[in-house]
């Protein structure tokens, strides 16, 4: 896990960095208003901090992220997927492990609790 896709930073509400995280986590962060557009971010080795609306190539993401077209999701092999909300209540598969799974609703959305069988269990706090 040493590529260069797992060298972001941002600085927290206490402007402490957190990191380093994968592009998948950032998006994640974002999605889930743990971070937003104004959030001071940096790739290891960048000169300075800049801000994730603006910082590539996060700022590809913005408009979809603020639509909330955006979803994501941690495999249980604990692969970060960024996914199309367009896909929500359909089958994927994990890049990673090859595991299918469902595709959960958007944050904030109504949780439709599927039957347990297939519904991914839930690993994030
Ligand atoms: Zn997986």
């Amino acid at each position: 896990m040493a590529d260069n896709r797992h060298r972001w930073y941002y600085l927290g509400h206490d402007r402490k960095p957190v990191g380093p995280l994968s592009l998948e986590d950032m998006l994640d962060a974002w999605i889930h208003g743990r971070i937003d557009a104004k959030t001071s971010c940096a790739l290891h080795g960048a000169d300075g901090w800049t801000n994730v609306g603006k910082t590539p190539p996060l700022d590809r993401f913005a408009q979809r992220i603020a639509d909330g077209k955006l979803i994501s999701y941690r495999c249980k092999c604990g692969n970060r997927i960024i996914m199309a909300a367009s896909h929500c209540g359909s089958l994927a598969r994990c890049k990673n492990c090859s595991t299918v799974f469902l595709v959960p609703d958007p944050p904030g959305r109504d949780e439709a609790p599927a039957s347990p069988s297939t519904w991914p269990r839930q690993t994030e706090a």
